[in-house]
């Protein structure tokens, strides 16, 4: 997904347009990182207003994530849509545009000399994409903060202590006694 600045076409009127389906292992995700289940497919716009390159699109995939509650891995799909731009800049490092006026966020990028790599950008705007917080399902019960049994499966002993609040107070009141 390499594209010579020269060869992308000026103004969105006469925009490149793709389509794109890249495993996993092209975009460098590894599975003790963010496990990527299935290719991530999508489709882009491209076009330059001078300098400043302009990509419009979306992608779908899947990944494996853990359940904030329980633990156990959900497949979760992933699908966004991408309006980002990319700025030339001499330092690898500097996200700014030449202008000083763009600050970096997740839709600035830059490109380094007279070509632009895809492949990154594509990368982390599926890493951004991830929801912070996973549910296997809407009404998971977790797991037990003592003892650590999956409680979607079955009740443990400590549980059935923990949500009687008479034996709460009768076993603080034997705690400070003994
Ligand atoms: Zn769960
Ligand atoms: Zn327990």
């Amino acid at each position: 997904m390499n594209y010579l600045i020269l060869d992308i076409p000026e103004g969105p009127a006469s925009a490149f347009n793709a389509t794109f389906s890249e495993s996993p292992e092209s975009l460098g995700f590894f599975e003790n990182e963010l496990h990527v289940t299935s290719n991530v497919d999508g489709k882009f716009s491209l076009w330059r207003e001078r300098e400043i390159l302009m990509f419009s699109g979306d992608f779908s995939t899947t990944v494996n994530l853990q359940c904030c509650r329980c633990l156990v891995l959900v497949e979760q799909p992933l699908h966004n849509a991408m309006e980002l731009r990319c700025f030339p800049t001499s330092d690898p490092l500097v996200d700014l545009s030449p202008t000083g006026e763009v600050f970096p966020d997740d839709t600035v990028y830059s490109y380094l000399g007279d070509s632009v790599n895809l492949k990154p950008i594509i990368r982390e705007q599926v890493v951004l994409s991830v929801p912070p917080y996973i549910y296997c399902r809407p009404d998971c019960k977790g797991l037990c903060v003592k003892c650590g049994q999956d409680l979607n499966i079955d009740l443990c002993a400590c549980f059935t202590i923990q949500t009687d609040p008479r034996f709460e107070k009768l076993e603080s009141l034997k705690r400070r006694l003994g």
